[in-house]
C-alpha cells in the first residue's frame, strides 16, 4: 500500500466517524439536574464505548454519569513514561437545534458563498465570516442550515478515537500508556465536575476542543459572577413627590457607573471586563447580573473590589442599604497550574511542528 492510499484510508475513517457522531442527537440541557443532563446523550456515549471496545482499547468503562474512559496500553519494553490523556465532550450546545443533523461536504472550497439550504436560502458567506477565506482549497463540512453541526466537540471525539485506532494498528510507533476520556455536558458548564481524575490516572491531559488548526491554549480567564440588588420604594405616582425611589432608574444609573470601555464588546486579548448579562427591574427592586473576567489574578481581585466600591459609593449617594452586591468565584486561570510544568505545553507545540502545523499559542477568552 502506498503512503497516499494509506492516508486516504485513515482520512475516510476519520470523516465517516465524524459524520456518524454528528448524526447522533446529543444536545445537553442546562435546565436539567441529572448527569448527563439529557437521556439522549447515552445514545452517543454507548456508541463510543462499543467502538472503543471494538478497536481494542483496554479497561474501557462508562460510569453512572456517562464519563467514558479507556486506554491504549504502552508498547515500550521498559515503560517509565507517564500516562498522557486526551479528552473531549460528546454533548452539543443547547443554543440551537442538534436534532436531525444533515451534514454536507464541500470539496475543494472555492471561496464563494455556500448556499446551505436551497429552500430557506440560508447562506454561509465569507463577507460575514471572514475566516472562511482561510479554507479555500480545503474540504468543508456544514449543516443544511437547520441545525448545529456539532463539530464542537464531535470533531474532538472523532480525532481521539481515530488516533487511538491508529496507534493500535501501528505498533511500530512507540508510546507510553495513553488515556482517553469523553464527558457529557461540557456545553452547560458541567463537563469537568464529575470527572474522576484519579481513575483516569494521567499525569497530564490535553482537551481537544478549539476552533482553528494549531490553536494551543493554556490560559483562560479568572471568573466571578456578581449580583447587584437595588431596593426602591414604590409609591402611587400621584403621591410620589419626595417619596418614591424608582429602582428601575437606579439600576440604569448603576449600570452606567461601570466603565463603558471595559465590556466584552470593547475589550480583546488580555483585557478584562465587567459584563452586564441580565437586568430585571421594577420600581421596588432591581437585580443586575454581572460576570467579571480577567486573565491576571491581581487585576481580577481589583475588579471584584472595584465592584464593591461602586456599590458602596452608590449607597453613599442614595442612602445606606439601597444597593447590595454578592460576588461568587466561578473558576481560575489554569495558567497557575503550569508553573514548573511548561514541558506539557512544549511537548504539544513540538508535536504540532512535527506534523507541519505552526502552533498558535493564545489565551482563551473563556473557561470552564
Ligand atoms: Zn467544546
Amino acid at each position: 500500500m502506498s503512503a497516499i492510499e494509506f492516508n486516504q484510508l485513515w482520512k475516510e475513517k476519520l470523516l465517516n466517524r465524524f459524520l456518524t457522531y454528528v448524526k447522533i442527537y446529543s444536545t445537553s440541557d442546562a435546565e436539567s439536574e441529572t448527569t448527563p443532563s439529557t437521556e439522549r446523550q447515552w445514545d452517543i456515549a454507548r456508541y463510543i464505548v462499543e467502538e472503543l471496545r471494538t478497536i481494542g482499547l483496554e479497561n474501557v468503562s462508562i460510569d453512572d454519569n456517562g464519563y467514558i474512559m479507556g486506554y491504549v496500553p504502552s508498547n515500550l519494553e521498559n515503560d517509565d513514561k507517564p500516562t498522557i490523556g486526551f479528552i473531549s465532550h460528546y454533548d452539543t450546545s443547547p443554543d440551537f437545534s442538534g436534532e436531525n443533523v444533515k451534514p454536507q461536504i464541500w470539496e475543494n472550497y472555492d471561496g464563494s458563498d455556500l448556499v446551505l439550504n436551497q429552500a430557506t436560502g440560508f447562506t454561509l458567506s465569507p463577507s460575514k465570516f471572514e475566516s472562511l477565506k482561510r479554507h479555500i482549497g480545503q474540504t468543508l463540512i456544514t449543516t443544511d442550515g437547520n441545525t448545529l453541526l456539532g463539530a464542537d466537540d464531535k470533531a474532538g471525539c472523532a480525532e481521539i478515537v481515530t488516533a487511538a485506532e491508529y496507534l493500535i494498528a501501528h505498533p511500530e510507533i512507540k508510546h507510553g500508556r495513553v488515556a482517553i476520556g469523553f464527558t457529557p455536558d461540557e456545553e452547560i458548564g458541567r463537563g469537568a465536575h464529575k470527572f474522576d481524575v484519579a481513575k483516569f490516572g494521567a499525569e497530564f491531559a490535553y482537551t481537544m476542543d478549539g476552533s482553528e488548526v494549531g490553536e494551543l491554549e493554556y490560559e483562560n480567564f479568572n471568573a466571578a459572577g456578581a449580583v447587584v440588588k437595588i431596593h426602591g420604594l414604590s409609591v402611587h405616582p400621584g403621591y410620589a413627590y419626595g417619596k418614591m425611589v424608582n429602582a428601575v432608574l437606579l439600576a440604569a444609573e448603576f449600570a452606567q457607573s461601570l466603565p463603558a470601555n471595559e465590556t466584552p464588546a470593547t475589550t480583546k486579548g488580555f483585557d478584562g471586563f465587567y459584563h452586564l448579562m441580565d437586568l430585571n427591574a421594577d420600581i421596588s427592586e432591581a437585580k443586575l447580573q454581572y460576570i467579571i473576567r480577567d486573565h491576571d489574578a491581581d487585576k481580577f481581585e481589583a475588579r471584584k473590589k472595584f465592584m464593591e466600591e461602586k456599590v458602596a459609593e452608590f449607597n453613599q449617594k442614595h442612602g445606606a442599604g439601597t444597593a447590595e452586591v454578592e460576588i461568587k468565584e466561578q473558576y481560575r486561570n489554569m495558567k497557575q497550574q503550569f508553573e514548573g510544568k511548561m514541558y506539557i505545553i512544549d511537548i504539544a507545540a513540538e508535536a504540532m511542528k512535527e506534523a507541519g502545523i505552526e502552533p498558535k499559542i493564545k489565551a482563551i477568552r473563556g473557561g470552564n
